[in-house]
């Protein structure tokens, strides 16, 4: 297929279609092909969705809307917004799977879907929303909060301390975010009632319906919903899906609505990537010491990912010890200490943070410039074999909504050369080579990638 060209499929034929036999309408036609390559099928071939140009032609109530400009400072939805708000806000409110770039609005698309469903003057749970770390928990209850802030709805979810240790209190937020693990003990200790929830969404979906993720307790929460609510929606929402999630999640998640990226599309051309080869660990450290800190001030805020805790432990001392101010986040940390850590982050008290893949996914902090990637991203059991969606995740925790990032990988040996050689063809992005062996062509590449202007290097 031609790159900026569309394909829509009928989900239920399977036949190739043009797009406007599909009664598509022009302007979303015209918006995908300005933007990218996405492969649309809807599940009802008689179904018309017309992509939004404003906020306001999507029906939604006047507090939504309320929370959407005075809160959100949104001003016109995003291409993903343009193209998923329709076919979520329609009735019959058909299941959706959507796939878009990293940092492009798919938080909105489902937030506002769950929004828009709850009916305040009802008690009871009515929308469902399931992530895959307390992180993402905590944002995207922030992200709720603010845009439905004049609508009176109530949120309750997993990551609220009130609800730790042994409180079985009836959960009863209108809509409740949690994660999968405690979401399910709570339906099995009858804690949280799911016969209204008419809308269940999962955030960053492959990963929740991924054999190395959490499948397991969200195909047993899909079962807990068809055997307790009536009529609900579900939407799948991630920047990735390798094909085996896809053929998976098409089943759990029948006659969807699916809107797809082929890989060449996910490259993110926004964040400039660069590889850095390199004779030892130590080396790395040097870099981070001699190159990165001394910046920290001029290009944002910087993630640096490791492989393992252990990892994020050893270079968070190492850092510590030669005085250079960071933090570190690892999956086995306290709640607290992980909270305090986000909120410092989030808050610019701290500019760089080592992180472990707990962190990989969602993250929004738009004044994150810089990812490095101190350990490349690898499959749990075979480190020769690249994780190409963690990959993704993790550059795309710079560059947000169209901001400018640029990502580092150090490479040390063979084996970490070759993973990325293999993302490189997976994307079909070529990643040039730097050398950093002087600050003026480190601050020119930093310049060239928009991080800093002419004048600050
Ligand atoms: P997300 O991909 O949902 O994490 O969103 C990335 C960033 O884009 C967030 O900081 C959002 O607040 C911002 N954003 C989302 N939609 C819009 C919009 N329509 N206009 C402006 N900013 C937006």
């Amino acid at each position: 297929m031609l790159k900026g060209s569309v394909a829509v499929f009928d989900t239920n034929a399977m036949t190739f279609c043009s797009l406007f036999t599909l009664s598509f309408s022009l302007s979303l036609s015209l918006f995908i092909q300005a933007e990218t390559e996405a492969i649309i099928k809807v599940a009802d071939p008689n179904s018309k969705y017309t992509s939004a140009q404003t906020f306001d032609e999507l029906g939604l109530s006047a507090e939504l809307l309320q929370g959407l400009y005075t809160e959100m400072k949104f001003e016109k939805p995003s291409k993903i917004q343009a193209e998923t708000l329709p076919m979520i806000l329609t009735p019959p409110h058909r299941n959706l799977i959507a796939q878009a770039h990293n940092g492009s609005g798919k938080t909105t698309c489902f937030t506002l879907g769950i929004l828009s469903r709850v009916n305040v003057n009802e008690p009871g749970t009515q929308g469902l929303m399931i992530c895959p770390t307390r992180e993402l928990v905590i944002q995207n209850v922030g992200v709720m909060q603010r845009m439905g802030k004049y609508t009176n709805i109530s949120i309750a979810s997993t990551a609220d301390p009130k609800y730790d240790g042994y409180n079985k209190e009836q959960i009863n937020g209108q809509v409740v975010i949690g994660t999968p693990g405690r979401l399910l003990r709570w339906m099995r200790e009858k804690q949280l009632d799911c016969s209204k929830v008419n809308c269940l969404v999962f955030d960053e979906a492959d990963n929740m319906l991924g054999t190395d993720g959490h499948r397991v307790d969200s195909t047993k929460i899909l079962k807990h919903l068809q055997m307790s609510a009536k009529n609900w929606q579900v939407l799948l929402f991630s920047a990735t899906f390798n094909e085996a999630v896809k053929t998976f999640a098409t089943k759990v998640v029948p006659n969807a609505n699916q809107i797809f990226l082929p890989a060449h599309e996910l490259s993110l051309d926004v964040i400039k990537q660069y590889r850095v080869n390199v004779q030892s660990n130590d080396q790395k450290d040097m870099l981070l010491k001699e190159k990165i800190f001394p910046l920290c001030d001029k290009i944002g805020q910087t993630i640096i990912f490791v492989r393992t805790r252990e990892g994020a432990r050893r270079l968070h001392a190492s850092m510590q010890r030669d005085g250079f101010k960071c933090t570190a986040i690892e999956g086995q940390m306290q709640n607290e200490d992980r909270d305090r850590v986000i909120k410092e982050f989030r808050d610019g008290q701290t500019k760089i943070l080592i992180a472990t893949d707990v962190l990989s996914r969602g993250l929004d902090v738009s004044t994150v410039t810089l990812v490095i990637n101190y350990d490349m991203p690898v499959e749990y059991q075979n480190p020769s074999v690249p994780n190409f969606e963690t990959y993704l995740h993790r550059i795309g925790r710079s560059g947000r909504f169209g901001k400018k990032g640029a990502a580092f990988n150090l490479l040390l040996g063979e084996n970490e050369r070759l993973v990325l050689d293999q993302i490189e063809r997976h994307f079909e992005h070529m990643v040039p080579e730097v050398t950093l062996n002087d600050d003026d062509t480190f601050e020119s590449i930093l310049t060239a990638a928009g991080l800093m202007s002419p004048d600050e290097s």
